[in-house]
């Protein structure tokens, strides 16, 4: 007995370690639940997380079960079945016999051959965010010792969960611009690299899109710089409509904005462009109602055309842009449209 204590022991401070050290979540997750099925005795388990948003669990770590039960890796959680009746519960849910159970009626979990399960719900402040399961093929009964150990156990899957959530929001936080919501010029910098590398791998095109506010300076002027982060604000949900999820649209500087482009072409760039300006226009004209329209020039460079170095690719949009505005404003220019 005294043996058993130290390698149970032994176990869970492995986890904690793997806890407190690992950063990559489903691979704690993993490690959650193989000691989960060696402190309970069980052949299978998984864990899944639980999305308050859309209601839906999604599978992050199994073991033991048929390639059939685990296809379905995302799950809506049925109001007043079983597994919402589990998450809505304090305490882990023991079941030692599921044979003709009138709640267990999942085919797929019959069909598996699943006789008898714990199912733990994963809180952090009172709120669910996850099911930590066991399950075995014959109906058995569970020691109070193997329940008190599995929820220890559940206690430092919520936490490896949480700690990946926050560390998720603060990457999302890191490279997103605090006043619109779109990239930084960081993250944009980062994404030019790694697309234009993509995009010479792949042997296709890329093109960038610099977009500049025209008399910004005069409209804070007019009518307060309240009033000008609001329309900068609004542009950016218009930019965020009308790029594809594939694009990069990312806050340049203060009222410039770029578009990384992945797989466009010059005049396919030169096309969105303008379509883009037709929605900004559009889009604006309640919010400017009783003032000027407001108008972007844009300033477009192409891979491979233009360039293939990120930085020099940024200089030909601006230098494309520069001339868009010293054109009077309003309009795109391309690069190449900028020579000789
Ligand atoms: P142009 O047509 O040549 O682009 O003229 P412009 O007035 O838009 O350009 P300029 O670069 O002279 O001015 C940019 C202005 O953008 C100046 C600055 O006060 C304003 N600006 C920059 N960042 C912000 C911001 O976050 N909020 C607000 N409200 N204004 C900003
Ligand atoms: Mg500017
Ligand atoms: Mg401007």
């Amino acid at each position: 007995m005294k043996d058993m204590e130290v390698s149970e022991l032994a176990d869970l401070l492995d986890v904690t370690k793997l806890v407190v050290s690992t950063i990559e979540m489903d691979k704690v997750l993993e490690s959650i639940l193989e000691s989960a099925m060696r402190l309970t005795n069980t052949s299978a388990g998984s864990i899944a997380l639980y999305s308050n948003e859309t209601h839906e669990l999604e599978l992050h770590a199994y073991k033991g079960f048929s390639q059939d039960f685990i296809g379905n890796a995302r799950w809506l959680v049925r109001p007043g079945g079983l597994t919402d009746k589990i998450l809505h519960s304090s305490k882990p849910t023991v079941i030692t016999d599921t044979t003709n159970k009138k709640f267990f009626t999942n085919p797929l979990a019959i069909k598996e051959g699943i006789k008898s399960l714990i199912c733990v719900p994963l809180t952090v402040e009172k709120k669910i965010i996850g099911v930590l399961y066991v399950d075995d093929f014959k109906p058995r009964n569970y020691s109070k010792a193997e329940l008190k150990l599995l929820s220890i156990l559940s206690t430092y899957a919520a936490m490896s969960i949480d700690h990946a959530k926050l560390l998720d929001k603060t990457r999302k936080l890191a490279c997103t611009d605090g006043l619109t919501g779109l990239y930084n010029h960081r993250h944009f910098q980062d994404t030019l690299s790694k697309e234009l590398s993509r995009a010479e791998r792949y042997e296709e095109p890329l093109s960038l899109m610099l977009a500049d506010i025209d008399d910004f300076k005069l409209l804070n002027d007019q009518f307060g710089h309240t009033f000008g982060d609001t329309v900068l604000r609004r542009l950016a949900e218009i930019l965020m409509a009308a790029t594809r999820e594939s694009d990069t649209a990312a806050r340049y500087g203060g009222e410039e904005f770029a578009i990384i482009l992945p797989k466009v072409n010059s005049s396919q760039a030169a096309a969105m462009a303008r379509r883009l300006m037709e929605e900004i226009d559009k889009n604006m004209a309640s919010l400017m109602r009783g003032k000027l329209p407001l108008t972007v020039s844009i300033g477009i460079s192409s891979f491979p055309d233009d360039s293939t170095k990120p930085l020099e690719l940024i200089k030909k949009a601006d230098k494309a842009l520069y001339e868009a505005k010293r054109l009077g404003k309003d309009r795109v220019v391309l690069y190449r449209e900028t020579r000789g």
